[in-house]
């Protein structure tokens, strides 16, 4: 007799489905593999829970299963005890756990087994975020963070797991109508290592890993972008016994600059001069991400000009060349006049020299653009 998916997740026949998650995440907690190595009973208990949640949390299923009861599966569908492998259970892990168990635990995935023979467990990857100024971004940096990571304990000793032998595969032979078929599938008692945890201090978890914060140094190469995602290999968190560590995925984030955007390679800054600089022309200091500049303002120069500092941007992370600085210059107009300059301002409004007349070189971007069709 099969027992009720509802008595094996402890919860009523009305529970809602945030019950049954809450129910079944207890469970596989309490019965995963990773803490009860070697526990058969742990293990039947673990796959139970496993395929009740598959049912219950499933509105369809759970509806048959209500009606018919473990009869709704008997012919074909869903099969009944035992019929998920480790496999499923552990990709069911993503809905409830949120990703728990890859980043807080030890290791990164039980998918991908296939081949065969011992597999190298790989430690999970972990991420952080780097906020970087456009200075770094454009000259790249060298950064030391702080990184908390899971290492192996020292005095930990691992011994061959006695399920497979240290093979890390469990062989099933069957008896089919074609003849004897013979199915491997990973060990879940060690997750396909073939290792098993024999010693460990006491402040280790149950995979002998401890809790360590190391400096990490992160070299930032020049170019890069914000969403970015670089990858320091190794410098995740360890794997126990014979595994490889996971990686330390490393986000780039752009700080804002106070006075240069970027926009990919190039730079743009806006530079503000007076009426009488418009006029007569001056020599203004430019901020760069490579420090100041002086630059000359021609005489005469129209509001709108755009100054083009070739290879003053940022450098390309491919490495095809740098970005250009690109100044716009914004002529000031003043909002309140003296009686003098009003005066002053009044006498140029009729001469004939300070009319406004537009030579090609000073058409807008947009006229530019049309021309070039025209
Ligand atoms: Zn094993």
């Amino acid at each position: 007799m099969k027992q009720d998916y509802y008595e094996i997740l402890g919860i009523s026949k009305n529970a809602s489905t945030a019950e049954i998650k809450k129910a079944y995440r207890k469970k596989a907690i309490e019965f995963h593999p990773d803490k009860n190595p070697g526990d058969a009973k742990a293990e039947e208990m673990f796959k139970k829970a496993a395929e009740a949640y598959e049912v219950l949390s499933n509105e369809d299923k759970r509806a048959r299963y209500d009606r018919f009861g473990h009869q709704a599966f008997e012919n074909g569908g869903f099969g009944g005890g035992g019929g998920m492998n480790m496999d499923d259970i552990f990709s069911q892990f993503g809905d409830i756990f949120g990703g728990a168990f890859g980043g807080g635990g030890g290791f990164s995935g039980f998918g991908g087994f296939g081949g065969g023979g011992q597999r190298r467990m790989k430690g999970s990857n972990l991420r952080i975020r780097v906020a970087l100024t456009l200075e770094e971004i454009a000259n790249g940096v060298e950064k030391k963070i702080k990184v908390k990571r899971k290492v192996q304990a020292a005095g930990t000793t691992y011994k061959t797991c006695s399920t497979c032998n240290g093979t890390g595969q469990i062989t099933r032979i069957t008896n089919t109508i074609l003849g004897r078929m013979q199915t491997a599938s990973p060990c879940t008692t060690c997750g396909g290592s073939g290792q098993m945890i024999d010693k460990r201090p006491a402040d280790a978890d149950a995979q002998g890993l401890v809790m360590s914060e190391e400096t990490v140094s992160i070299k930032i190469p020049a170019g890069v972008v914000e969403g970015m995602q670089l990858k320091v290999s190794g410098k995740g968190n360890d794997a126990p016994g014979n595994g490889v560590p996971g990686d330390l995925l490393v986000a780039i984030e752009e700080k804002e600059h106070p006075f240069l955007q970027r926009e990919g390679d190039n730079l743009h800054y806006d530079l503000y001069i007076s009426l009488s600089e418009a006029v007569l022309g001056s020599s203004k200091e430019i901020e760069t991400v490579s420090g100041k500049v002086r630059i000359k303002v021609d005489e005469g120069v129209q509001s709108g000009k755009i100054l083009r500092l070739r290879g003053k941007g940022v450098p390309n992370i491919n490495g095809y060349g740098r970005g250009d600085l690109l100044v716009h210059v914004n002529v000031w107009t003043p909002k309140t006049l003296s009686r003098e300059q009003r005066e002053f301002f009044e006498r140029m409004a009729t001469d004939e020299h300070f009319q406004p007349k537009p030579e090609k070189s000073d058409k807008s971007f947009f006229e530019k653009v049309k021309d070039m069709f025209t």
